[in-house]
């Protein structure tokens, strides 16, 4: 018996990965996420399958499950939004399940993060300008580390996407503002891949007045960078000049 930790993806079930759908919809016991796993991804399990929202359960509740299924001799799914190891808490559930004897195994997911670029279709690197993406959030609960603070991140310029901050999109813009420009590109994505997505697109000075407007108050992801921009240098991968492993520029081979 093991526990499964599965990558629930972003929301819509078709950006299940393969193993993720065969082992949902096979599954007896699952323990989701009912905060924001998408119901119609949990739907995908079995009739009959024993189902747990871990909304409103402890980690001594859980692991009561785990150990029922341990008796029983039954794999346990326990679904994680996105990617689970992205602000997943999956670290106290291994180190429980350590001291339970009980053998566990990730399978990956399609993080919100991506989901998010993929419905603003942009690209979040650009040559030159942005070769750094910075998965972070705002401090809530949980206080950020000293170096992680937001105007650390940005000194940096990269592409940033942040979890769990659109609450705060005023103070987030605001400050970010004073590195990018008010003028930076901004993008708030609710709910990437849900029948009910809502894309707002901007610039740091006004992206909270069109959120506020929205009424985009959790479950999005904010992505902040020049590379948001249709209107850069492009890659020179496919230029006709460029080289590389796979193939031969245009003046190499005018050269041989
Ligand atoms: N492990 C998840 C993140 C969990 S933290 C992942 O890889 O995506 C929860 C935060 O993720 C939310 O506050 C929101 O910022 C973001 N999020 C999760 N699902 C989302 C979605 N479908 N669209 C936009 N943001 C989402």
């Amino acid at each position: 018996m093991k526990v499964i930790f599965v990558g629930a993806g972003p929301g819509n079930p078709d950006l299940l990965t393969v193993k993720a759908h065969r082992l949902l919809s096979q599954c007896q016991i699952c323990i989701y996420a009912g905060s924001l796993v998408s119901p119609a991804v949990v739907a995908l399990a079995p009739e009959g399958a024993e189902l747990h929202d871990s909304a409103g359960m402890t980690l001594d509740e859980m692991k009561i499950i785990f150990s029922r299924a341990q008796g029983k001799d039954i794999d346990l799914i326990r679904l994680h939004t996105g990617d689970p190891s992205i602000y997943g808490a999956i670290r106290e559930q291994m180190n429980s399940l350590d001291k339970m004897g009980i053998d566990y195994e990730v399978v990956p997911g399609v993080s919100s993060f991506q989901a998010a670029a993929a419905s603003l279709k942009t690209e979040l690197t650009a040559p030159e300008i942005a070769q750094t993406i910075i998965l972070s959030r705002t401090s809530g609960r949980t206080p950020m580390p000293e170096m992680q603070e937001l105007e650390h991140l940005a000194r940096t310029q990269s592409t940033l996407c942040l979890f769990l901050s659109v609450h705060k999109i005023g103070s987030v813009a605001d400050e970010l503002a004073g590195y990018y420009g008010h003028d930076c590109p901004t993008a708030v994505v609710f709910r990437a891949s849900w029948p009910d997505e809502k894309l707002v697109q901007g610039f740091l000075s006004d992206i909270a007045a069109k959120v506020e407007k929205a009424q985009i108050k959790k479950t999005a992801m904010i992505i902040v960078g020049p590379a948001l921009s249709r209107d850069l240098p492009v890659s020179k991968l496919y230029h006709r000049n460029f080289s590389h492993g796979y193939r031969q520029s245009d003046s190499q081979k005018d050269e041989t």
